[in-house]
């Protein structure tokens, strides 16, 4: 074939540009381009495209792009990335208004994709999701986040059942991100004070679509160990390094944003972590001279708040000592004594017994605050009656906004081909218009549809199998009964997350003899697939993963229950494209929305949860299964773990497994087939971060 000559410096740039956007973590051609320049170190590298093209000599590169199809494949997707950036599908004639000013969204994780690791569970996920739709969307957004240099951990998995935590030191070379510099290439830094010291705080950009990130950092020369190794590690370390990366993610976010001349709009905090931003503003009003009084409602105009924890103890709290420890510099700067300063943190200002809480803080320096679902609204309300005296808890002003997914992100491959043959090109547009997205559902083959699904479920026991090869190679065992293990006919069942004890992960086998009958029958065969890390202090959290691993290697279980290690966001797609049934146990209402059911949706999952956060919004009795009802529990924590699981139970063995297995002449489960089709049409438009982003925009960001 005749090799069409091409400027290699030119096409070189392009491969750069395209690795530079993590645009690519949501965009399956970018992906697969970059999987194929160099497929080992894609996998070896948690598919990072940085890597890959590291490993690549520019010889090896030309000779690469020496082949068409290769060729027009980069530039197809650098064609897309273009028209990306520069074309807005429906766009929203008020988010003009942010042009010139953006939101400023700080969160302490952010979670775009499974090569940069600085998440580690659903709040992280929820904002890279905000992240990547507020750039589909057309609204001017800028994330402010911390640089976790060694990330969350890595999860092993022991030969005993235990978790290990291994921590790997990751370089900005290395990942899709930049060092922010100023014109003559030094870094932008900024000073805050934390106990005595001034710590220096650098930060590193990384390009969304047409979002940014900066991740913030302190592992600078100039600064003394201690406070270098402050951002090294997700939710790392005693309260000590806690509130010092607050006061970095905060503080030093907010000042960063002024120097690199960023005036944000608004200012949103995602949780409470981020609340000391708003002292950093207050800071700013008082050197223009403005009263306490005046500089507080100055600094509220700006802030909005968003609190996702249901439970008093979850919130951020400090003591005065801390406090006074880490911050006395601040506050001497702000001109206010510490018992003042106290006071912006405690419910009952004068109670000097109270401790400094980052959730009060942020709600008293807010214009606005919401919950993240329906009941979640409720539970808060409730929880921060005694800030607002004289209000009853249903006046008190959190609002809710529920939470979504991004839906490009969880889309399988195989779907996003199903969508395009048989919705069209631009079915992505029909999603977002309801009766569009349903009359296009209605005529999609159930035939297909049913293909889909076994393809699907067939990667995920592939997928499952090899990392169990890998891990029996580790353990130095024969890893031939792998092939054995799961079934690709099998009823499915995902249960990952993160393995917080209120999320009860090992309901399932509270009666262990009726869970055996349940996966143990032949003629309808039920197998459940689990992967969740603990946080290396949470005790009980890591014996709930011991307990489902030593279940795995019961021989009542075998082949039928499997742990992966190691879940992240890759290990997540393949989960929630895989399985049939999405299973969803918490403790009512400790899940203030979850996000991680909507995943499945558009790859044709079921859900079966416990009415709480978003499903019991969603769920309508015909688009997926709900264990036990819609109402709050009055009794005690055992007893109600006891009614759950047996309503588990119950609709497992008399909904779930009847109708999966239930198929006509031609082998079609029918009435699963509706479910599934009901359960796209309901949710799927509705359940998304474009509808919860603009959700954002018109009702928090753009000031009535
Ligand atoms: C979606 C997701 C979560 C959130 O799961 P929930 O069930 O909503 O708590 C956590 N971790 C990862 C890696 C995810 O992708």
């Amino acid at each position: 074939m005749a090799q069409k000559t091409f400027h290699f410096a030119k096409e070189r740039k392009k491969i750069y540009e395209l690795a530079y956007n993590l645009r690519w973590s949501y965009d399956c051609p970018t992906q697969q381009f970059f999987a194929k320049l160099s497929p080992r170190v894609w996998d070896r590298s948690n598919h990072n495209p940085i890597s890959a093209l590291s490993e690549i000599s520019e010889e090896e590169l030309r000779s690469r792009l020496m082949n068409h199809d290769l060729h027009a494949e980069l530039n197809g997707c650098y064609e897309s990335l273009q028209s990306y950036l520069k074309t807005v599908h429906i766009p929203v004639p008020s988010f003009k208004h942010f042009d010139k000013h953006p939101v400023a969204y700080f969160s302490a994780e952010i979670g775009i994709h499974e090569s940069l690791p600085i998440y580690s569970g659903g709040l992280g996920i929820l904002s890279g999701d905000h992240t990547k739709s507020a750039s589909d969307i057309g609204l001017n957004f800028v994330g402010v986040t911390l640089f976790y240099r060694q990330g969350y951990f890595v999860q092993r998995i022991n030969s005993e059942g235990s978790q290990l935590e291994e921590y790997n030191q990751h370089d900005y070379r290395s990942l899709p991100i930049t060092p922010v510099t100023d014109e003559g290439g030094n870094l932008v830094k900024v000073q805050v004070q934390i106990g005595r010291s001034s710590v220096s705080v650098a930060a590193y950009k990384a390009v969304v679509g047409r979002s940014v990130l900066y991740l913030l950092e302190t592992n600078l020369p100039e600064n003394e160990s201690h406070y270098r190794d402050l951002t090294a590690r997700v939710y790392g370390g005693d309260s000590t390094t806690r509130i010092s990366q607050e006061i970095i993610l905060g503080i030093g976010g907010a000042k960063f944003l002024k120097e690199v001349e960023l005036e944000p709009a608004v200012y949103h905090m995602n949780e409470g972590h981020s609340a000391f931003l708003t002292l950093e503003l207050l800071h700013e009003q008082l050197l223009l001279g403005k009263s306490l009084g005046r500089a507080v409602e100055e600094v509220k105009k700006k802030c909005v708040f968003t609190t996702h924890t249901p439970v008093a103890a979850g919130h951020d709290r400090f003591t005065q000592d801390l406090i006074n420890f880490s911050l006395s510099g601040f506050v001497s700067a702000l001109g206010i004594s510490l018992d003042e300063f106290m006071k912006f943190g405690r419910v009952n200002p004068n109670d000097k017994a109270e401790t400094f809480c980052m959730t009060v803080l942020a709600l008293k320096m807010s214009r606005a605050a919401n919950a993240v679902s329906e009941l979640n609204g409720k539970i808060s309300r409730q929880m921060w009656t005694g800030l607002y005296p004289g209000k009853k808890a249903e006046q008190v002003p959190i609002g809710h906004i529920t939470n979504g997914i991004h839906c490009l992100t969880w889309l399988s491959t195989e779907a996003r081909a199903l969508y395009e043959r048989e919705v069209g090109p631009n079915w992505l547009n029909k999603l977002g218009r309801q009766t569009d997205w349903t009359s296009a559902v209605g005529k999609i083959s159930d035939d297909e549809l049913w293909a889909l699904r076994y393809a699907l479920r067939r990667r995920l026991i592939e997928f499952v199998r090899e990392r169990m090869r890998r891990q029996q190679v580790r353990f130095g065992n024969s890893s031939d009964w792998v092939e054995k293990t799961l079934s690709a006919d099998a009823l499915t069942i995902g249960f990952s997350r993160r393995f917080a004890t209120y999320k009860r992960a090992p309901l399932l086998f509270t009666d262990l003899q009726r869970a055996a009958e349940l996966l143990g029958d032949s003629k309808r065969p039920v197998q459940i697939i689990f992967s969740g890390k603990a946080h290396p202090r949470d005790d009980a959290g890591k014996a709930f993963i011991q307990q489902v691993i030593r279940l795995s290697r019961d021989p009542r279980f075998t082949g039928k229950v499997a742990f992966l290690e190691d879940y992240d966001m890759g290990v997540a797609r393949q989960l929630v494209a895989g399985s049939d049934v999405w299973l969803n146990n918490p403790r009512r209402p400790l899940e203030a929305s979850g996000t991680s059911g909507e995943k499945v949706i558009m790859n044709g999952g079921l859900n079966c949860s416990v009415m709480d956060g978003w499903w019991r919004e969603a769920y309508n009795g015909k688009n997926g299964f709900s264990i036990g009802e819609d109402k709050d529990s009055l009794v005690s924590v055992e007893e109600q773990d006891k009614i759950d699981s047996s309503n588990l139970y119950e609709v497992i063995e008399n909904k779930v497994v009847p109708t999966f297995y239930d198929r006509d002449a031609s082998g079609l489960p029918l009435k699963w087939i509706k479910m599934i089709k009901e359960s796209l049409k309901t949710i799927a438009p509705v359940y998304n971060t474009t509808r919860m982003v603009k959700e954002y925009a018109q009702k928090y960001y753009i000031q009535k």
